[in-house]
């Protein structure tokens, strides 16, 4: 099913803001240098309109002023991307994160494309379901699904994109499409982890799942311990099964010192789970440990209180098939070497449904197990910082690991200076996405985001 909104025979402008009364910021405005900032300070681009839609027809409109204009469009949810792509440099952007809705019937979330992946798990739980997210709910759900989406439930459910059951899209032209199994399946696929490349996402479908408790929480060791640990703690996850997923890396304290954290995150028997806590704790000598059952909710709360906004961010990532001496020993000197304390290490552990499901079936580009390291490299632009040593020792991180890793890498959280590595991230997959992208946009307005045409 297709509907056209026809805008053409309107004045562009006066079409704008009769549609979108009060909600188009332009440069000059008093709203402007807070309408264009997101997460990542170090992203200062300057774009030439800012719309805020709260309707499909608000979509259609913004669409239609860019086209007039001839302005390149991107789209914005919550504004994590990790260089800030979705504010596009002298484009026009679509922000979606008024469209929040969430509504949940017969285990199925309908998102509408600006909704937190917060808010789904919410919904979800008032009708007792958990919604499969990363770790941080204040995520753009459809930001997340549109590039992968690792989190606690990895290993038992796959990524949050292997849940997504169909979609709605607004087109450039306007013209409004449905991608599910029946209609536009090769959208459907192409949604599933091939980045926002397509048009604006208005409302996606999940598939939910039976709501559970969480065993979950902290374990801090010592730095001294970052070795061992890090050499044996996807074993025990590997032999607990898919209720187990192990997220590790590295941060520092307040006084400056390094620590390298376990969060373990369970969903099994409640005996066993505590045993398999015991276990990774036994790795080394941890001077903290808080682990407690808790809701999928709280649980990704209280990472939400770690993420820090406005600081200044270069974020690169490796694949690695395998947790080598030679990866943990590029981890460890570069940890050694800080430039910042507000750096960390980030190390997802791809396992379990994940690897299950078929290559051919998503976009998303590496089905099999592997860990993403994320290189966070943080800095406070306010001290007059520009980033440059940062951003130096986030690329020599990544450098350091590519001789370790997988070709390509996770597609969200590379940037301008990583295409070679976008481009491998897809794989087989490459080709088949480029087409779905000529064909959807076929003028390649939805230039912000990052697959490679
Ligand atoms: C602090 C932080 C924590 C993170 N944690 C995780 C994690 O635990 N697991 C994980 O897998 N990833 C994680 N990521 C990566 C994150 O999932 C991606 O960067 C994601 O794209 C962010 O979506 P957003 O809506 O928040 O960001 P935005 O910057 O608003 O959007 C990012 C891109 O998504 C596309 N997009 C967003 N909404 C729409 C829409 N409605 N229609 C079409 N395109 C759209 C656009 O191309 C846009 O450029 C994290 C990133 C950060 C910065």
């Amino acid at each position: 099913m297709t509907k056209k909104f026809d805008l053409s025979s309107q004045p562009a402008a006066s079409a704008l803001q009769t549609l979108i009364p009060s909600k188009v910021v332009l440069p000059g405005d008093e709203r402007y240098d807070a309408a264009r900032r997101v997460w990542n300070r170090a992203a200062d681009h300057h774009p030439a309109m800012i719309t805020y839609c709260e309707t499909t027809q608000d979509v259609q409109a913004a669409l239609y002023a860019a086209r007039d204009r001839g302005l390149p469009i991107s789209v914005r949810g919550a504004g994590y991307d990790g260089e800030g792509r979705s504010v596009r440099d002298k484009g026009l952007v679509v922000d979606v994160s008024r469209m929040n809705q969430v509504e949940v019937s017969g285990g199925i979330a309908t998102v509408a494309g600006g909704a937190t992946a917060g808010a789904v798990i919410s919904a979800a739980a008032a009708s007792d379901h958990l919604a499969v997210t990363g770790w941080m709910g204040v995520i753009g759900m459809a930001g997340l699904t549109l590039s992968g989406g690792y989190g606690p439930l990895i290993a038992s459910h796959g990524l949050a994109l292997d849940s997504l059951v169909g979609a709605e899209l607004i087109l450039a032209d306007g013209e409004h499409v449905i991608a599910d199994p029946q209609e536009n399946p090769d959208l459907l696929w192409a949604l599933r982890g091939g980045g926002g490349n397509f048009g604006v996402v208005t409302a996606m479908k999940f598939r939910l799942h039976p709501n559970r408790a969480v065993l979950a929480g902290m374990i801090l060791f010592p730095w001294s311990d970052a070795a061992r640990v890090l050499r044996d703690y996807a074993e025990i996850a590997a032999s607990a099964g898919d209720d187990l997923t192990v997220l590790a890396g590295m941060f520092c304290l307040p006084d400056g010192s390094k620590t390298l954290f376990l969060a373990p995150a369970w969903t099994g028997d409640a005996a066993l789970g505590e045993s398999l806590m015991a276990s990774l704790q036994s790795l080394g000598t941890p001077f903290h440990v808080h682990i407690d059952t808790v809701s999928y909710q709280d649980l990704i709360r209280s990472f939400d209180h770690r993420v820090v906004d406005g600081r200044g961010y270069a974020v690169k990532n490796r694949w690695l098939p395998e947790m080598t001496q030679g990866a943990i020993s590029a981890i460890i000197e570069a940890s050694d070497s800080l430039s910042s304390p507000f750096t960390t290490i980030i190390l997802h552990h791809f396992r379990g449904a994940a690897t299950r499901v078929p290559d051919a079936d998503t976009a998303f580009g590496l089905r099999r197990e592997h860990f993403l390291v994320e290189i966070i490299a943080a800095w406070d632009p306010a001290a007059g910082d520009n980033g440059s040593r940062h951003r130096s020792w986030a690329r020599n991180l990544s450098t350091a690991l590519a001789p370790f890793a997988l070709p390509g890498g996770y597609p969200s959280l590379l940037g301008l200076d990583d295409i070679e590595q976008i481009g491998q991230a897809y794989g087989a997959s490459l080709q088949r996405l480029q087409a779905v992208k000529r064909r959807f946009d076929h003028r390649g307005l939805f230039s912000a985001a990052h697959l490679p045409t």
